[in-house]
C-alpha cells in the first residue's frame, strides 16, 4: 500500500504539486486539520436519499441493498445509472472534490441538507469507474481502503525523497534512490520519514507541513513547523500494569514519581501569545466552550512571566461544599458545548500534570523533572480550581501501596506512574511503557478495562427471554480495518441495562454479518448487529483462543485471544467504534 500510494504522490508531485494537500486529505477521509472540526454532517439516511435521486432508484431499494451489503459505497458504484446524459459532465478532479465536500461540512442551518443532497447530486452524476464507491464512503466517513494515518506519511516521505518536489517539468530527477544499494535506500527514507513522523506529532496539520515540503524538503521541516499554542497534539498515553512488583521490574533503576491518576476528563490547556486560551480533549476536539470555568480561572493562576505555553491535565467534577472530587459520572452530565458560565451546575478542578511548552520553546524533549519543575514554576495553585497532581517520588513498595490506598480514599482511580529522568522525554500519541497505569479495580485482573464493539446478540432464555440475554465483542483492527471478535459477554448487567441494550440495538440489527467482521462460524451469534457502540469490559484474564480472532497473527499464527470471565462495567459514549481497544494492544 505505501508503495502504491507513495507512487501515486510522486506523480503529483511531478505533475500537479497543488494537488498533493487535497489528495493527503481525502486518503485519509478529512477535511483538515482535526482541531478546526470540520465535519461533513451527512447522516447515512441522507446519503441514501442522494443515492436514490441520482440514481432514479427508490429510496426503499437502496436501504435494503445497503443493509445487505453493509457498504453503501458498492449499492451507490452498481447502481450508476445508465441513461444517457445531454451534457456528459466534466470528469471529477481532485481539488473539485474535496472543495465540493469542504463546501458540504461547512453547510450549517435547517436548509442546508437539500442544498447537501444537491451537491452529492452533482459529484455522483459526474463518477465515472469506481469513483462512486470511494465519494460514498468518504462521505460516510468509511473509507475503508485500509490506509492508517502512518502508511500515508510514510508513503509521502518515501514520495518526496524519490522524487523531490519544485523541479522544472518534465523533471530531472524522479528516481533519486537509484544507484543506492536496498539497505541504504530504506535507512535513508526512514530517517525521512521519521522527521516528518515526529514533526507531525509537534504539528499535526498537513495545511502548514505541505507547504514547507513543496517549497523547502523535509529537512526543514524540524526548523519550520514546531509545537505551537492552538494546535492540540496527541496526548501521551500510558501503558497497563498489573501491579506494583511489575513497576518495580519496569522501571528498575530508574527514577519515577506516582501520581494520583484522577478520574475525570483530559485537558490540554493553550495559553496563546494573544492571551487566548483555548482546551483540547484527548481527542484534539476543541472543547474551549465546554470550560469557560476553567477558560476564565487561568489569568489568576498564571504567573505574570507566562506568556504562552501548554498544559496536560485532568478536569474532574468537584463538589464546591464538601470540598472533593466527584465520580466520572457527574462530569459527563456536563452540557458538551457553548456553556454558559453563569448556568454551571457541575463544577469542574484541574489537576496540572505536564508543561509541554512555555514561552515560545518547546519542553517535549526535557525530562519529566524539568517540565514538572517548571510547571509549578509557570502557576499557583488555587483550592478547587487549578492544582497539581498530588504526587510522590518513592521507590519503597510500601510506601507506593499506602499511596495507591490513599488515592483511591480521595476517589482517584489509582495512580500514574512516570520516570523522571532516563527516558522521561514526552512522548506525543504514544502509548509509552514510560507511563504506567496503576488501576485498583485490576490489580489482581487483567491489567486494563477493554474498551470493545457489540457486534453481535445472542436470545436471552428463561428470565431474560424476550431480551438479548448475551452478546458478542469485538476489538477493532486498525491496520485491517475489520473488527475482530474476541469474547461472548453474558454477565455484569442489571435487568435495566439489558433492556436498554435491547431497545437501543434493535434498531440496529443486520440481516447478516458485515465483510469486516472475522468470527468464526462457532461462535457466531443470533442476531448480527451493527458496529455503534463501545462497551468498557473488565475480565479476569486473556488467554488464546481457537475461536476468538482478536489479535490473531501477532501473538500466535493460527490463534487469537480471547477473554475470560468478562464483565459489562459501562456504556463508553465518548469513544467511536474506530476508537475501541484495538488488535495490537490486545496482543501487547
Ligand atoms: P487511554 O487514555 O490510556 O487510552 P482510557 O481513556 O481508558 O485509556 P485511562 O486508561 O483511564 O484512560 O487512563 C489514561 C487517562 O488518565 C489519561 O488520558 C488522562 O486523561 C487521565 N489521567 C488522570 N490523571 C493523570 C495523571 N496524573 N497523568 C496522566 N494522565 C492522567
Amino acid at each position: 500500500i505505501i508503495e502504491i500510494l507513495s507512487n501515486l504522490f510522486r506523480s503529483i508531485i511531478v505533475l500537479t504539486p497543488q494537488d498533493l494537500l487535497p489528495s493527503l486529505y481525502l486518503c485519509l477521509n478529512r477535511l483538515g486539520p482535526s482541531f478546526l472540526g470540520l465535519e461533513l454532517g451527512v447522516g447515512e439516511t441522507v446519503l441514501m436519499k442522494a443515492v436514490a435521486q441520482a440514481t432514479g432508484r427508490q429510496l426503499d431499494k437502496i436501504k435494503a441493498e445497503a443493509q445487505e451489503k453493509g457498504d453503501l459505497g458498492l449499492v451507490a458504484e452498481s447502481s450508476r445509472s445508465n441513461q444517457r446524459m445531454m451534457f456528459t459532465p466534466p470528469n471529477l478532479t481532485v481539488v473539485g472534490v474535496f472543495n465540493k465536500l469542504t463546501d458540504i461540512a461547512k453547510m450549517t442551518g435547517n436548509a442546508s441538507m437539500n442544498k447537501k443532497i444537491d451537491i452529492i447530486k452533482g459529484l455522483f452524476v459526474a463518477c465515472r469507474f469506481s469513483e462512486a464507491r470511494y465519494i460514498v464512503r468518504s462521505l460516510g466517513g468509511k473509507l475503508r481502503i485500509g490506509l492508517a494515518e502512518q502508511s500515508v506519511l510514510a508513503a509521502l516521505a518515501q514520495a518526496v525523497c524519490l522524487t523531490p518536489p519544485g523541479q522544472e517539468f518534465p523533471p530531472k530527477i524522479v528516481d533519486a534512490g537509484k544507484g543506492q544499494s536496498s539497505e541504504s535506500r530504506k535507512a535513508w527514507i526512514e530517517e525521512k520519514a521519521h522527521i516528518l513522523k515526529q514533526t507531525y506529532c509537534e504539528l499535526p496539520n498537513y495545511d502548514a507541513i505541505i507547504p514547507v515540503i513543496l517549497k523547502e524538503g523535509i529537512d526543514e521541516l524540524p526548523k519550520r513547523c514546531k509545537l505551537t499554542p492552538g494546535v492540540p497534539l496527541k496526548p501521551m498515553l500510558a501503558h497497563p500494569t498489573r501491579g506494583i512488583g511489575e513497576v518495580m521490574k519496569r522501571f528498575d533503576e530508574a527514577a519515577f514519581t506516582c501520581e494520583y491518576k484522577y478520574d475525570g476528563e483530559r485537558a490540554q490547556i493553550h495559553i496563546l501569545e494573544s492571551g487566548e486560551v483555548h482546551i483540547y480533549s484527548r481527542n484534539q476536539e476543541n472543547n474551549t466552550s465546554k470550560y469557560p470555568d476553567i477558560i476564565s480561572r487561568i489569568p489568576k493562576v498564571k504567573k505574570p512571566d507566562v506568556v504562552s505555553c501548554i498544559v496536560d491535565a485532568e478536569a474532574v467534577a468537584w463538589d464546591q461544599e464538601k470540598k472533593q472530587i466527584q465520580p466520572f459520572q457527574v462530569l459527563t452530565t456536563r452540557k458538551r458545548k457553548d456553556v454558559d458560565a453563569s448556568e454551571i451546575k457541575v463544577q469542574v478542578c484541574v489537576y496540572a500534570f505536564d508543561l509541554l511548552y512555555l514561552n515560545g520553546e518547546s519542553l517535549v524533549r526535557q525530562p519529566l523533572s524539568k517540565r514538572r519543575q517548571l510547571l509549578k514554576e509557570s502557576f499557583t495553585e488555587k483550592e478547587g480550581e487549578f492544582v497539581f497532581a498530588c504526587s510522590i517520588d518513592s521507590d519503597n513498595t510500601d510506601v507506593i501501596a499506602e499511596f495507591l490506598e490513599q488515592s483511591i480514599k480521595d476517589s482517584c482511580e489509582g495512580l500514574m506512574v512516570k520516570t523522571l529522568e532516563k527516558d522521561a522525554t514526552y512522548e506525543i500519541a504514544k502509548r509509552s511503557h514510560n507511563w504506567l497505569k496503576l488501576k485498583k479495580d485490576y490489580l489482581e485482573g487483567v491489567g486494563d478495562t477493554l474498551d470493545l464493539v457489540v457486534i453481535g446478540a445472542f436470545l436471552g432464555k428463561g428470565k431474560r427471554t424476550g431480551t438479548y440475554g448475551g452478546f458478542l465483542l469485538a476489538c477493532y483492527d486498525e491496520e485491517n480495518e475489520e473488527y475482530q471478535s474476541i469474547c461472548k459477554i453474558g454477565t455484569g448487567f442489571k435487568d435495566e441495562d439489558l433492556e436498554q441494550h435491547f431497545n437501543f440495538f434493535k434498531e440496529h440489527t443486520l440481516p447478516k454479518s458485515r465483510p469486516y467482521y472475522r468470527v468464526d462460524q462457532s461462535t457466531e451469534p443470533d442476531v448480527w448487529l451493527d458496529a455503534v457502540q463501545v462497551w468498557e469490559v473488565k475480565c479476569a484474564d486473556l488467554s488464546l483462543s481457537p475461536v476468538h480472532k482478536a489479535a490473531m497473527g501477532l501473538v500466535d499464527p493460527d490463534k487469537g485471544i480471547s477473554l475470560r470471565f468478562p464483565r459489562f462495567l459501562r456504556i463508553r459514549d465518548d469513544k467511536k467504534p474506530e476508537e475501541a481497544t484495538s488488535g495490537s494492544q490486545v496482543g501487547s
